[in-house]
């Protein structure tokens, strides 16, 4: 599994579309000072689900989108769009190449897609959940993050490890199953309320 490509529309300064190609190994990207290469390390992160705007160096999500520049004006929406080369069968989902898209509008609705249909931002956090790159993004290692790793609590130590064991997903599912269990409780306490009323 590797990443191929990143379409970025709308996304910080890229406001023309623009896609950049990447090949197995390794890739860097060089420019001067102010150039764009955080944002695009932020569009990977973001259309991986990053839910952050603090993670995406922004004060509210709406920053993503291409805010207008001398000589052009601002955009309504942000599109990033990531193709994942799948031929090894590591992503768990029957295609060979696979494309997760996220588009944030400025009116605030916000969409998600898995090779071309609507998806949720859970589908595309299970897709990726056992790949490492999952919801806590600990594959993306932004600058000072190594210091913050260091000077974690234990209880956020754990929390690293869990997730690159991929023991969080099951966590999650197991909070989700219970949230249900407690609304059913509910539910059923409710039906038998209502049983002893018609009575
Ligand atoms: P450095 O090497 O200094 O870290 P960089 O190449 O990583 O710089 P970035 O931080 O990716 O650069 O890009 C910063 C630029 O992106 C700034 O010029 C900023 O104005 C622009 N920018 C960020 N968000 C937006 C936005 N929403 N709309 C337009 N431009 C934006």
């Amino acid at each position: 599994m590797y990443l191929k490509s990143l379409s970025l529309r709308g996304f910080k300064s890229f406001a023309k579309p623009t896609t950049f190609r990447f090949e197995p190994g390794i890739t860097c990207v060089v420019g001067p000072n102010g150039s764009g290469k955080s944002n695009v390390v932020d569009a990977l992160s973001w259309v991986m689900g990053e839910q952050g705007a603090k993670n995406l160096r922004g004060g509210a999500m709406a920053d993503v989108i291409f805010a207008g520049s001398s000589g052009r004006a601002g955009l309504g929406r942000a599109f990033v769009e990531l193709t994942i080369d799948n031929s090894d069968g590591l992503l768990p989902i029957d295609y060979a190449e696979v494309t997760i898209s996220r588009t944030l509008f400025r009116g605030g609705g916000s969409e998600y897609a898995i090779n071309g249909a609507d998806a949720r931002l859970l589908d595309v956090q299970e897709l990726l959940s056992d790949t490492g790159m999952g919801k806590q993004m600990h594959v993306i290692v932004g600058q000072g993050r190594l210091d913050a790793v260091l000077r974690a609590t234990p209880e956020e130590r754990r929390a690293f490890i869990d997730e690159a064991a991929g023991v969080l997903k099951h966590r999650r599912r197991k909070e989700r199953a219970l949230r249900k269990l407690e609304n059913m409780d509910q539910n059923l306490v409710r039906v038998l309320d209502l049983t002893e009323e018609i009575k």
